[in-house]
């Protein structure tokens, strides 16, 4: 039986965007997130983009769950397709849903009927397509209220559509239709999910993540490398740089008061982090800060993150609760790497009470004082390790 499936598009994201431009670059995505599993054809027609297999035997629930995670897309069906002739339908839907009418108890048919030329109308079609099923199992219950299995009959120009329930879709806006930003990609639970974040809202996401050998371990590089592999299912490719940061932090260490290294530490991974973001053609970073989460993320300490440097920094976590983060990051199938117990650069040389509520004045000065060379800054954007994330 031909199989197909039918895609849903957010309509609130067309409005700013050209309808066209955002319905090609979902395609693509769409096509690359299938592409281990076979060529697919992908058109668009009547506010529905159908995905058709061309490869025999594609695992089609596989497509649908990889499907679910494009943004753009709010709901996915999969649907089977036959000629529009009634006699062809009936035993069709018996058939496509033999397993799952056979499990339920209750279910209700919906018919809908684009192509006027067809001879019976929907409600006909519904009363018909009900009497026909409940004569082929007969411990089925019609119900009209939250029944078990709904069957939808969709007579289209193309053909009869024959699906049950729509599944959600990840929503949000296609990737790579707003442009591209650098998320400081931690190993902690909160900047995979900035990630997801911004890249529903159609970024395209670069990385960078600063690791301090030897105080920081082989092995927490290659959990940043694992978060930045599970964000893929949603944000495609990722060009993730490890900068090489024990330098300028062994130097902080050195000739900053102890009270401040958190907040200049901070700044010095914004001053690093734009200049790789401005090389990758990167409008904006990203991080995971939430506010009042830690003593660097108060008001204030953040105010003088910011000003290090002049990309605009979005920061999708800063009003959220630790739980609500942790419920995206389950979600997202990030949560179990985030927490493995592996040390961050952030983590060493902690100062044991850090300055909550840095001024801009103070931080400057102390700045000017320590007298680090921007070349060092310079050199470690250029020496950061490029790692191409693949899906
Ligand atoms: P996360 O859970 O994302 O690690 P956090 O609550 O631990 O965040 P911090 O460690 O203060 O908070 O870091 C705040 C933000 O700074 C992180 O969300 C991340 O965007 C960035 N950041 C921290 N450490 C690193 C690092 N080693 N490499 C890249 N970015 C980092
Ligand atoms: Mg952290």
């Amino acid at each position: 039986m031909k199989e197909i499936i039918l895609l849903k598009s957010g309509e609130i994201a067309l409005k700013g965007l050209n309808r066209s431009t955002f319905e090609d670059i979902m395609a693509k995505n769409a096509r690359r997130r299938l592409q281990p599993l076979g060529e697919f054809k992908i058109w668009h027609a009547q506010s529905t983009t159908y995905v058709q297999p061309l490869t025999e035997g594609v695992d089609m629930d596989e497509a649908v769950r990889r499907l679910q995670t494009v943004f753009g897309i709010v709901a996915v069906t999969k649907s089977c397709v036959v000629e529009k002739d009634f006699s062809v339908i009936c035993p069709a839907a018996a058939e496509y849903f033999a397993e799952q009418l056979t499990a339920a108890r209750t279910f209700k048919v919906e018919a809908k009927r684009s192509d006027k030329a067809f001879p019976m109308k929907s409600p006909e079609i519904s009363r018909e397509l009900g009497g026909y099923l409940l004569s082929r199992f007969h411990h089925l219950k019609v119900k009209v209220e939250q029944p078990e299995i709904t069957i939808t009959v969709e007579i289209r120009e193309q053909g009869a559509y024959i699906h049950a329930d729509q599944l959600p879709g990840a929503g949000g806006i296609p990737v790579g239709t707003g442009g591209r930003a650098m998320l400081l990609l931690s190993g902690g639970i909160d900047s995979p999910v900035a990630g997801y974040m911004m890249a529903k809202r159609g970024l395209e996401i670069a990385a960078v993540h600063f690791a301090s050998p030897p105080y920081t371990s082989d092995r927490a590089r290659q959990k940043v490398l694992d978060l930045a592999q599970e964000l893929t299912p949603y944000t495609g490719r990722i060009r993730l740089f490890v900068v090489p940061f024990t330098k300028l932090q062994e130097l902080l260490r050195e000739r900053c008061p102890e009270d401040y290294f958190t907040i200049l530490m901070r700044r010095y991974m914004m001053r690093v982090a734009e200049r790789i973001a401005l090389r990758e053609d990167c409008g904006a970073l990203i991080t995971g800060e939430s506010l009042g989460q830690v003593a660097s993320q108060t008001m204030q300490a953040i105010g003088c993150t910011d000003l290090a440097c002049k990309l605009p920094v979005l920061r999708p976590c800063i009003g959220m609760d630790k739980e609500e983060i942790v419920r995206i990051s389950r979600k997202i199938e990030t949560f179990e790497t985030s927490i493995l117990p592996y040390e961050d650069c952030c983590t060493v040389f902690t100062p044991r009470h850090p300055k909550t509520k840095p001024t801009v004045a103070a931080v400057e000065a102390i700045e000017a004082e320590m007298a680090i060379p921007e070349e060092l800054v310079a050199e470690a954007a250029e020496q950061a390790e490029l790692n191409i994330i693949r899906y």
